[in-house]
């Protein structure tokens, strides 16, 4: 069974400009109105994204859909909107999505105004054209009149629709910095403000399914955290997270990824790493890092000196997955705890070290 495509991320779903927005509705429509289908938010939405036709699947679907039945089956329009228009994992960007859509919605209604009062206006210059043209002209002030009256009118809704134009731009502007905040609050680990879990294991598939070459994964563990937090109390270990996520950040390799993987363990996907030997020093110098950290115990003013962290690391290979390479650094990580921890695992079985 074919399943279906992950529908893009919002800010990816409607990126054109206003007025190519209104050339997709344009073709959308007329699509509409062909099979009968009744004007609502969902279907503009389907039939917008078929007509910038980026989903085949989803186009092969509706050419279906509309082949198979006289009627669009709403239950049908709702699972195709669930699978290809708001198939993204955050509820914040679904309420996005509708926003998105409903102003798409209210900005097609104003180009159909305005084409209905370009074309009364056409009609009304024609008209007044045509008397003008007439030898004797019986009424010239009322003809006159009449278009200007017309002219105005049209005037008035080009204001109208551009004004609206501006406040759609903003309103558009304003959901995007908002589903963005969305996006991060749904990704970022609000401790550590590095990556969280689910981000993270996202992030490395994706990194996996594009090409392993020069990809390790690097584990870190806190070292005897449990004992710290029972000594110095949940609040202080929490600190020493928050410092942690610090240097990861500080410290994150070009095009590496930070996460925290749960509790006191963390993890850097490092990309275009050439070989052990530059993963092992990259992981090295970041132990000596947290070997440095100093917290201060606001309490009693004491300054503690002994935070450390195990280190385990696994370079991707061919046919790697996430279960794969995760476990292989996890085994690592656990070699340097037997080991005596504080050190970083240089993981002699895997590759052998180049130097
Ligand atoms: P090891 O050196 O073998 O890793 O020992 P450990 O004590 O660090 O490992 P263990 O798995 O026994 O304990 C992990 C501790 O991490 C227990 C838990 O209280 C603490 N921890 C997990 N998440 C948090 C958190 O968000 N904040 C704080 N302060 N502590 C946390
Ligand atoms: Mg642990
Ligand atoms: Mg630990």
């Amino acid at each position: 069974m074919n399943k279906p495509a992950k529908a893009p991320s919002i800010l990816e779903l409607y990126p054109e400009e206003t007025r190519d927005a209104a050339a997709l509705l344009k073709k959308a429509v007329p699509l509409m109105m062909r099979h009968d289908i009744p004007p609502n938010p969902v279907h503009y939405a389907l039939w917008y994204t078929y007509s910038k036709g980026l989903e085949p699947e989803l186009n092969r679907r509706l050419d279906k859909t509309v082949a198979d039945f006289d009627s669009f089956p709403p239950e049908t329009a709702a699972k195709l909107f669930r699978d290809y228009i708001i198939n993204g994992e955050l509820e914040e960007a679904r309420a996005g999505q509708q926003q998105v859509i409903e102003l798409v919605d209210d900005i097609e209604g104003n180009v159909s105004r305005n084409i209905v009062g370009s074309s009364n206006y056409q009609t009304s210059l024609e008209h007044g054209l045509a008397a003008l043209q007439e030898p004797f002209i019986e009424d010239l002030p009322n003809v006159l009149n009449e278009l200007q009256q017309s002219t105005q009118l049209m005037q008035d809704q080009q204001d109208k629709f551009l004004y609206r134009l501006k406040a759609a731009q903003q309103e558009i502007k304003s959901l995007r910095n908002q589903l963005e905040r969305a996006h991060i609050a749904a990704t970022l680990d609000s401790l550590t403000q590095v990556f969280n879990r689910n981000a993270f294991s996202r992030l490395l598939e994706q990194t996996l399914s594009n090409d392993h070459e020069g990809v390790v994964l690097v584990m870190l563990d806190i070292d005897h955290f449990k004992q710290f937090n029972d000594q110095y109390g949940h609040p202080l270990g929490d600190r020493v997270l928050q410092h942690v996520g610090q240097l990861l950040r500080e410290f994150l390799p070009a095009r590496a990824i930070a996460a925290r993987y749960g509790g006191e363990e963390f993890c850097i996907i490092l990309r275009d790493c050439v070989d052990n030997t530059a993963a092992y020093a990259y992981a090295e110098q970041l132990r000596v890092k947290i070997q440095s950290l100093r917290i201060k115990v606001r309490r009693t003013d004491e300054v503690l000196d002994s935070i450390t962290a195990s280190f385990g690391f696994a370079l991707a290979e061919p046919g790697d997955t996430l279960e794969t390479l995760l476990t292989r650094a996890d085994d690592a990580l656990y070699q340097a705890k037997r080991d005596g921890r504080n050190q970083v695992n240089p993981n002699l079985s895997e590759t052998a070290l180049s130097a």
